[in-house]
């Protein structure tokens, strides 16, 4: 068992934070509170090639896998800048095209994702079928060789910044007649699809939106796969990279926190000489976090080093796990730090109840952890499935 990154991954990881510290949660913030988005990190991550880390060199990639990504997610976060683009666009929409979409679609797709200059986000959920994707009612129909795409889509991240968004939705099954999931490649410009913003509680230059989908007219190659056959197990691709990415996120915003929170209880004087941090009731809750935060980290590392083997199965397990453990540690750490820096604590100037939402909403998002804790309940645990 080797708990150490390579040569390579400390490199990335490394040269991210760099980048991270540089742009810094001030930036985030301040991005957040303009209405603007984080165009500048973006196009400069896009530059340096940290955005297209798990994107096969043939395609203009750097060659890594789900680890290497989870890397850049974490590093970010760590300086105070938690992309959500980065679990949609590289890691659900790249793994979905580069692992079953047709040769075509990897030429046309892959080389923008490579160098951060494409975004595709990801659209399943929707307003009445909620966590039961068995439901899902955004249906295709086929109109000569084109497909024609009707639905509603909610809470679907960074429409507004992406020049595609792969949406889920079902055709018919020939042979049986059953809806079964395929997905598509739907233009954000598409005649007959419009969106509206949703006002969240989460700072965040990151938007979510209500789309809906009206005879979207679309051609036969924007179905992803030689068939609608291939839906399903890309469907499944892409779910493993999305938590284990968003629970690097996670990850990296509990330790944000908490470096913040030690910086000032180490700093910070009230009685006499001692630092507010040597009083255990200050700094056990951090310590507690910090172990939170870690033990999450440890199983990203697996989580992600058993889907680059190849894995799935195992890495879906510990994906899940990990997304709760993370989502949980993020969401304490950073609860935590705020009740550590006293009254600053609420200020925007120290940085930590601005995360306040975005961790919330990793409880709920991408998964909520009632689903995963019904998965583990059921694969792990052997109980009969609840629902
Ligand atoms: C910030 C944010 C960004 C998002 N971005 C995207 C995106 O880019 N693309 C996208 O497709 N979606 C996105 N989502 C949607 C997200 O994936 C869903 O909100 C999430 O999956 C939960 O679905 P729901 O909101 O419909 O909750 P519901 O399904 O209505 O569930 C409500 C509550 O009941 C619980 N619950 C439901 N069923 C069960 C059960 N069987 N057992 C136990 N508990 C249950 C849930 O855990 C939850 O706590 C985003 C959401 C947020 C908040």
């Amino acid at each position: 068992m080797n708990f150490d990154l390579t040569d390579e991954q400390e490199q990335l990881r490394d040269a991210v934070r760099a980048l991270g510290r540089r742009y810094g949660h001030d930036y985030f913030v301040a991005k957040a509170r303009a209405g603007e988005h984080t165009t500048e990190l973006w196009a400069e991550a896009g530059r340096l090639g940290y955005l297209g880390v798990n994107i096969p060199t043939e395609y203009g990639g750097g060659g890594g896998g789900i680890m290497e990504l989870a890397i850049v997610c974490e590093e970010l976060a760590a300086a105070g800048c938690p992309l959500l683009l980065l679990v949609v666009s590289p890691a659900i929409a790249a793994t979905v095209i580069n692992r079953h979409g047709t040769e075509a679609q990897r030429k046309r797709f892959l080389p923008g994702f490579a160098d951060g200059s494409l975004t595709v986000v990801f659209a399943i959920t929707e307003p009445e079928a909620g966590s039961n994707f068995h439901r899902l009612g955004t249906v295709a129909r086929r109109d000569g060789d084109d497909w024609l795409l009707s639905g509603r889509k909610c809470f679907i991240s960074g429409v507004d910044e992406a020049r595609y968004v792969l949406v889920v939705a079902r055709t018919e099954d020939a042979s049986t007649g059953r809806l079964k999931p395929a997905l598509f490649v739907v233009p954000t410009d598409a005649p007959g699809l419009t969106r509206s913003k949703l006002e969240m509680e989460i700072l965040s230059p990151e938007n979510q939106f209500l789309l809906y989908l009206d005879d979207v007219r679309l051609p036969a190659d924007a179905l992803v796969g030689e068939s609608v056959d291939a839906g399903l197990p890309a469907l499944f691709a892409g779910l493993n990279p999305e938590r284990i990415t968003v629970a690097a996120m996670g990850a990296g915003t509990g330790r944000y926190a908490i470096e913040r929170a030690s910086a000032y209880t180490a700093s910070r004087k009230v009685w006499g000489g001692r630092s507010i941090g040597s009083h255990q009731g200050v700094s056990h809750p951090l310590a507690h976090a910090a172990v939170q935060v870690e033990l999450a980290r440890l199983m990203i590392y697996k989580a992600a080093t058993l889907y680059d083997a190849g894995r799935d199965l195992e890495a879906g397990m510990a994906g899940n796990m990990a997304k709760y453990a993370a989502g949980e540690a993020a969401a304490l750490a950073v609860d935590t730090a705020v009740q550590a820096h006293g009254g600053a604590g609420m200020t925007t100037e120290y940085g930590v109840a601005t995360l306040l939402g975005a961790v919330r909403a990793g409880r709920i998002a991408p998964v909520s952890r009632e689903m995963i804790l019904n998965f583990v309940a059921q694969h792990h645990l052997g109980q009969e499935k609840s629902y």
